[in-house]
This record gives structure tokens, sequence and C-alpha cells, in this order.
């Protein structure tokens, strides 16, 4: 929903920097920005003159605004998503990057429904399927190539460039029956074609994790890297494990999408004591994901920095890293003159336990805790997501939690 914006002229005071390359991580600083959302001055001690809102920051830490690379928010559209508010700037992030929902039948009115009229900046990965996520799994969007409209895709994307950043293939027998990776490498054609990244996700195979990493180039994602699942952990099978590391040490993207089944601890926490990090951390988010395992993204940031990952490394694998990938820049984010965009937030003390897709428990001893996403000059007050208890659904193939 649009709402009147107010466009007054913020003080953030008493914020720690993390994530910036001009200022130094972790010594306060005030931030000004003016009633156009561009920023004036990031320096300590900054006068306070009048006719500014003034938010104190008390301490908190600011990083450039998150980026979710991976969610679902055709809501209405797909029977999947949910709203881009419920896991938008309320939840500390700025960006959301749908990941697929959206195929080319449907990709006007994500736009006229969805990104335009959203206070987050959203940007899409199309699905190389026509129907998108329309009704997910139950009316698969690749079951043969009758699903693909190659000019269709070509002409939707030419229509809609300023929001498509990708094509997206989900590869996995749940979606290609048996028709094992011949989706992928369509899918790779066109997003040669149209010179964007590919994202595919990965699960139960056909296709093979090991195939999908064979077709993917330098910049291409991987989605739902650390997933559990039998045939497509990188744990069970040390010829794929270093497979991956090669692929991601030349510039393969490897993305988090913990989602309802696609995240493991066990799967994280190996890889990253073995030095194989991930690129981005998403969350795939859904409406079958939010209540149960995944929450937020600060949930499952929490997660990474539970399993290892440095907090450093965290920050930036849902600022620069996923910015990279969509085109938005990485560089100079409080310098005077650019847009302001932050998530500010405190690293608190905890002792909550939080489950992974494959129903094992980690106690998270540090909690990243939302307080506000700024957007120019708009501040929106944020928080993690409460869930409500998980519910015993029946569907067409048996039950689930959600
Ligand atoms: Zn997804």
């Amino acid at each position: 929903m649009v709402q009147a914006r107010t466009a007054e002229p913020l003080l953030i005071r008493n914020v720690k920097p993390v994530g910036f390359d001009t200022v130094q991580t972790g010594t306060p600083i005030d931030v000004a920005i003016g009633a156009d959302g561009n920023i004036e001055a990031a320096a300590p001690g900054l006068p306070q003159a009048g006719g500014r809102t003034v938010v104190d920051g008390q301490g908190a830490w600011i990083s450039p605004g998150w980026i979710d690379l991976h969610v679902h928010i055709w809501h209405g559209g797909t029977d999947i998503s949910i709203r881009p508010s419920e896991c938008g700037a309320e939840r500390g992030v700025t960006t959301l990057v749908d990941a697929g929902s959206a195929g080319e039948a449907n990709f006007h009115g994500f736009r006229e429904y969805i990104i335009e009229p959203s206070r987050e900046r959203i940007k899409a990965f199309l699905n190389l399927g026509s129907i998108g996520l329309v009704a997910c799994n139950r009316v698969p969007e690749l079951r043969d190539i009758k699903d693909i409209d190659l000019d269709r895709i070509l002409d939707c994307y030419e229509a809609n460039k300023e929001h498509i950043v990708g094509i997206k293939v989900r590869a996995s027998h749940v979606i290609t029956g048996s028709w094992g990776v011949t989706p992928v490498k369509l899918g790779k054609k066109i997003a040669k074609i149209l010179k964007v990244p590919m994202m595919v996700h990965v699960g139960e195979p056909p296709a093979l994790y090991d195939e999908v990493l064979e077709i993917l180039d330098p910049g291409d994602i991987v989605t739902h890297c650390f997933n559990g699942k039998a045939g497509s952990s990188i744990l069970e099978d040390e010829d794929l494990f270093q497979l991956a590391e090669r692929c991601a040490s030349e510039g393969v993207r490897l993305d988090i999408g913990h989602g309802g089944a696609s995240f493991s601890f066990k799967v994280a926490e190996a890889a990253i004591q073995r030095g194989l990090m991930p690129f981005s951390i998403s969350t795939d988010l859904h409406g079958h994901s939010m209540n149960h395992p995944v929450w937020d993204m600060a949930t499952t940031m929490s997660k990474l920095l539970s399993v290892g990952m440095p907090f450093t490394e965290v920050i930036r694998a849902v600022t620069a890293a996923p910015a990279s990938v969509i085109g938005l820049p990485g560089e100079n984010l409080l310098s005077a003159g650019n847009r302001a965009e932050f998530t500010i937030f405190n690293l608190i003390d905890s002792d909550l336990e939080a489950t992974d897709s494959n129903g094992d428990v980690a106690r998270m001893s540090k909690l990243f805790d939302p307080v506000y996403a700024v957007i120019g000059s708009e501040v929106i007050k944020a928080s993690r997501y409460q869930p409500r208890p998980p519910k015993l659904v029946r569907h067409s193939h048996g039950y689930s939690w959600r």
C-alpha cells in the first residue's frame, strides 16, 4: 500500500557502521539525511539543526539496507506468496528479490500490483516456465517444453528489464518429473541471450546438483546451496563438495535460500568449517516456510552466525554480495549525495532455539534484531517476526507442518 511519505530531513544519532567501505567498522557516527532522501553527512557528533526528525540509534549497528535475494511475494497471483510488507522493511529488509514467482504470462500483474506500489525495492528473477508459481508444485511450471515460450520470455524481459535481474529455473523432479537437466540448459541459453544471470534451485534429483554446477557460469547462482536432501547434499558426496568449492572459487554464487525444505545446519556448519562460505544469505520466505522454520531474514542470518560464519561476512552476504547480483552499487553507501538506505539493528545475547529444514535444532547465542529500516528520509520501525505455532496441514501428498 502506498502511504503518504513524510519528507522531513532526518538525523540518525549514535550508530556503529558495519559493511561500508568508507568508514571504520564499529566507530559510532551520526548520519544526516535530507528531505530528498539523500545523505548529507556521516560523521561523529553532527550538529542537531532544527526541523530534523531525530532517531536515537542508542549504539545499534547500521549497515547498508539488507537485501533478500530469494523470496516469494507475488501475493494474490500465486498460492504460495506472502506480501512484501511481511518480509520487507518491517523486518529490516529494504530490497526484496522475488525468485521466479512470476513467469512471462503473469509478470505484468506482478509489476502492477506488487512491484510498483511497494515501499521496498523489488527486483525479480523471471521464471523459465510461463505460468510461474501460480499453483506451486500442484501445477508445476516446467513439465515439458510446452511450458516454455522463448519468444514471449524475450518480449517480457524487453518490456520489464528495469525489474528483471535474471532467469529462475527450479531443477528438481518435483517440478520437472523425469525431464532432467534440459530446462537448466534452456534457461542458460536464454540467460546468455539476455546477458543476465540464471538462478537455479537444486533439490530432489534429477537434475543432479553436479549437473547443474557444470552448466553454470561465473555470476550464476545456485540457491538452496546447503540443503540436506538425499541426493542433493554436498556433504554426502565428496566429489560434489569439491565441485561446489571449485565453482564457487570461479565465481558461481552459492545462495542459502533457506525455505521450508532447503537449509541444513549440519551441511552449513561442515561447509563453513572447511572454508566454503555462502555468497549470499536469503530466506526463500513464502507461505509454507514463514511460520516454520524460517521466520525472517534476521533469524536466517543468526543461523549462519551460529554455525561459524563471521559477523562481517554475514553482513556482506545480505548487502554488498546480493547488491552485485542485481546491479545495485555496493560502494560509498555512506557518502554525501547518495541515497540513504540502511538497516539499523542490534546483535543481542540469546538462548533462542531455531530449527532448520531437516528438523535439526540449534541454539542461537547471538541474535540479529532489526530496529529500523531507513529508506530515503523515511524511517520504518522493524522487529523480528513472531511466528505462530506451526500447524499440521493436509495436502494432496499427505501432511506437512506450516
Ligand atoms: Zn523459492
